[in-house]
């Protein structure tokens, strides 16, 4: 006799909250089931890190000035989902981060993309929601925009991996960046951003830096290859903030969009196995480099060391770096500004 009720064979059934916009409390966010609003979520930042760094009354500002706390950042979940998908995420990457950097640097990429994608997820279904309450109004509207909208799209199809058992065929989904952050002058233990429109997301956690653009099938590491292959260093923070701005102004510049497709399902597959496609042929995958508007980026992620603008474009046809010298070398840099 078969016992079909304890069958082992995985659900391989992918779900899309797209397709009706179903990103409120009622719908677990990873299947999509019916669940019991407010009661049945997850932490978008999990209690293990809201505890080591003392997160839980720390705020965060939405895109739409309201504040909200860390702790109250949280996403519909069932319960299948948090004990079968999330809390087991959670426990090997909080046993990774127990390890510090040397942790991070073995921990493999496609556990990095879905813990830092499920942030990410957490962070955006927040702003989609607080979009469509009347009362809000919005500085950068996410859902109305197409292109960002098959942007989130896609990142979503991949970041079902945290559910269904899925092999990515010769492709990697995003690029996740891992930096080590030298002690001098480095007394920031937590620190996040993000930029929900380009889907990149960064996070500090002592001396690790971990960044990633979550959905150009690792273009964005391909094309700086040479600029992380010199950043294997301790940085100097202001250094590491250049980096950031490089992926930063990368991704904002990027003009693709991956398709991903499953391959046929066949009776006792295990698994599902995508294939991606990037239609390259209309343009061209990233639109020109600006300098003045990468010196904007540059601006930004400097705000901490006040390094003005003229500073930075002192030479128009070459924004300022800390990580390379005049000569275009790798750069020491200890103190900053220097003492
Ligand atoms: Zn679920």
């Amino acid at each position: 006799m078969s016992d079909f009720s304890s069958s082992s064979v995985p659900d391989l059934t992918l779900y899309d909250p797209f397709g009706g916009m179903r990103f409120g409390p009622q719908h677990c966010f990873l299947c999509g089931t019916s669940i019991t609003p407010h009661l049945d979520s997850v932490p978008v930042f999990a209690d293990w890190l809201m505890t080591r760094y003392h997160l839980h009354e720390r705020q965060i500002k939405l895109l739409d000035m309201s504040i909200v706390a860390y702790k109250d950042l949280r996403i519909a979940c069932c319960s299948t989902c948090r004990s079968q998908h999330v809390e087991p995420l959670e426990k090997q990457v909080a046993a990774t981060a127990a390890q510090g950097l040397a942790g991070w640097r073995t921990l493999d990429e496609k556990t990095l993309f879905l813990w830092l994608g499920k942030m990410f997820y957490g962070v955006l279904v927040t702003e989609l929601l607080n979009e469509l309450n009347p009362l809000a109004r919005p500085q950068y509207p996410l859902a109305e925009n197409a292109q960002m909208l098959r942007r989130f799209q896609a990142f979503f199809q991949t970041f079902q991996a945290l559910r269904v058992p899925i092999e990515f065929d010769d492709f990697v989904p995003a690029s996740v960046f891992v930096l080590e952050a030298a002690p001098a002058q480095d007394d920031i233990a937590f620190e996040y951003d993000d930029d929900l429109t380009t889907l990149v997301f960064s996070i500090k956690l002592n001396e690790t830096v971990l960044t990633t653009c979550l959905v150009d099938n690792g273009i964005i590491r391909q094309a700086m290859r040479r600029v992380y292959e010199d950043a294997q260093r301790p940085l100097h923070p202001a250094q590491i903030a250049e980096f950031k701005a490089r992926v930063y102004y990368a991704a904002y510049l990027l003009n693709v969009v991956p398709d991903y497709y499953a391959r046929t399902v066949h009776p006792g597959d295990d698994h599902l196995v995508y294939d991606s496609v990037i239609d390259d042929v209309t343009g061209d995958i990233f639109n020109p480099w600006e300098n003045s508007a990468y010196g904007q980026s540059l601006l930004e992620m400097w705000k901490r060391w006040q390094i003005p603008t003229e500073e930075i474009m002192r030479d128009p046809q070459q924004p300022l770096s800390l990580l390379y010298d005049a000569e275009g070398q790798p750069q020491e840099l200890e103190h900053y500004p220097a003492e």
